[in-house]
């Protein structure tokens, strides 16, 4: 496990990065003293603006969401959409998911959603990578056995370096589209605020799930 800090989510608190003090620092969460379910729960990573997160739990209120976030300004407005909408089943960390073990019960997690992750295409960048093997042994520790991964992005370098990455460290990838919005899963699809964003501009989205195996 990476070595672990903790950051506070309490809307009007500062994050603090106490890494020096707190090696090994873990908070493992109840979800049945945070949602008040025993549901099961997904986790997006990376949530942005929430609009994502939001509308998936409208969707489907007998799931718990987790959304992650690192950046606190950005955080802030998921939640006030959540809070505004009333949404009885998503919950914020205000970490970034490279500590996501400290936080989040292992084999919990249904479902891990990234959406438009920052493709970082500079080869000292790649251990960064959302999906890069660092990240994908986080995920398999929080996923349950049969857990999936969605992943949608605009880059088709990093949509063909996740796909690799996935089969590489022990998953397998069981559908795949280059054209997302002209696919057998554009019905249903939630447009986030990026995917708008370059859909606006005719670039096609690139949508893949992969399954531990
Ligand atoms: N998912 C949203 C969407 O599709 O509209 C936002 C996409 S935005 C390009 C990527 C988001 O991921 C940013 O809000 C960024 O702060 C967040 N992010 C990047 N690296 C992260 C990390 N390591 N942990 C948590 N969040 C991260």
């Amino acid at each position: 496990m990476e070595r672990c800090a903790p950051v506070l989510a309490a809307r009007g608190r500062p994050c603090l990065n106490l890494k020096e003090a707190a090696e090994n620092f873990r908070a493992v969460l109840d979800y049945r003293t945070l949602f008040g379910n025993g549901n099961p729960v997904e986790l997006e990573v990376g949530c942005g603006n929430g609009f994502f997160i939001a509308e998936l739990a409208k969707r489907e209120p007998e799931t718990n969401f987790l959304a992650v976030e690192l950046c606190s300004n950005v955080i802030l407005t998921a939640m006030e959409r959540v809070l505004r909408e009333n949404i009885p089943n998503v919950r914020f960390l205000n970490i970034p998911a490279e500590i996501l073990a400290c936080y989040i019960p292992e084999k919990s997690v249904r479902k891990i959603y990234l959406n438009f992750s920052t493709p970082l295409p500079g080869s000292t960048h790649e251990r960064q990578r959302l999906t890069s093997p660092r990240f994908l042994s986080i995920y398999k520790d929080l996923l349950e056995e049969g857990g999936v991964i969605e992943q949608k992005t605009d880059s088709g370098f990093f949509f063909d370096y996740s796909l690799e990455s996935y089969r590489e460290n022990g998953f397998a990838v069981t559908d795949v589209t280059r054209d997302l919005h002209k696919s057998e899963w554009a019905k249903g699809n939630i447009v986030t605020e990026y995917e708008r964003n370059f859909s606006s501009k005719g670039m096609p989205i690139y949508f893949a799930r992969a399954v531990l195996l």
